[in-house]
């Protein structure tokens, strides 16, 4: 199963809240059900999704949730890895519009399944964050941003960062593809850059 939904991927405040996203079909394999069975509690009822795994069909919400300066990956002082390294703390609190986009998406997909003639809609449990970016965001201010437009850090010029934390938003679309988009032109600026002597 393959497709995507475009037509909610605009900026209409009239909806609610600001920013977009997009509906990807997706089939559901036994990894997000088992997300989704959280909510479930695991019972007879979600025994009955399982059950009809056949007539199953998914969508996937990927929407533009707001950047937040609190939501940030710490180190952790307690929990080590088996390396012996710091733990990653993750903080994530979701903003209002993050939530307000989130069930007009909901009831958009809801609308779509019931026009396809769906006999029963599911609302899954919402996973924690698979996109994980924004941690280095780029901006022309230092005071904003950790890199320039070509992921050249501010504090410490001949350190580059060629990942998705250089990204200022999540926006409403799968974000590999921007990642090296942006890492081939990081890639001509540096040689650019060393041709000059400027590294
Ligand atoms: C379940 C899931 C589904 C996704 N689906 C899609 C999709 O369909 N389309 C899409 O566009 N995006 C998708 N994404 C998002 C996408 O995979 C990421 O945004 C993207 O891979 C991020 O690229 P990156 O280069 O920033 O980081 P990563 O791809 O995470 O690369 C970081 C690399 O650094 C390495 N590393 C970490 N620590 C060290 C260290 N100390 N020393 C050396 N190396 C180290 C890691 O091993 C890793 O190879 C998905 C993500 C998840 C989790």
């Amino acid at each position: 199963m393959s497709g995507v939904v475009e037509d909610e991927n605009v900026h209409d405040p009239r909806r609610g809240f600001a920013g977009g996203y997009h509906l990807e079909l997706a089939s559901l394999d036994p990894g997000p059900l088992a997300l989704m069975g959280i909510r479930y509690g695991w019972g007879r009822d979600f025994a009955s999704i399982m059950n009809n795994y056949r007539n199953l069909a998914g969508m996937l919400i990927n929407g533009e949730d707001l950047p937040r300066p609190d939501n940030r990956i710490t180190l952790s002082t307690t929990v080590k890895d088996k390396h012996g390294l710091a733990a990653a703390h993750v903080h994530i609190e979701e903003h209002a519009n993050d939530i307000a986009l989130r069930s007009h998406a909901q009831r958009q997909g809801q609308r779509l399944y019931d026009a396809a003639g769906a006999t029963r809609t599911v609302l899954s449990a919402t996973p924690p964050a698979t996109h994980n970016m924004r941690t280095a965001r780029m901006s022309h201010d230092p005071q904003a941003g950790v890199t320039d437009a070509h992921g050249r850090s501010h504090d410490v010029p001949s350190l580059f960062i060629s990942d998705g934390s250089v990204l200022t938003t999540g926006g409403a679309a799968n974000p590999t593809l921007t990642i090296v988009a942006l890492a081939f032109r990081q890639a001509d600026y540096i040689g650019r850059a060393i041709g000059a002597g400027d590294i």
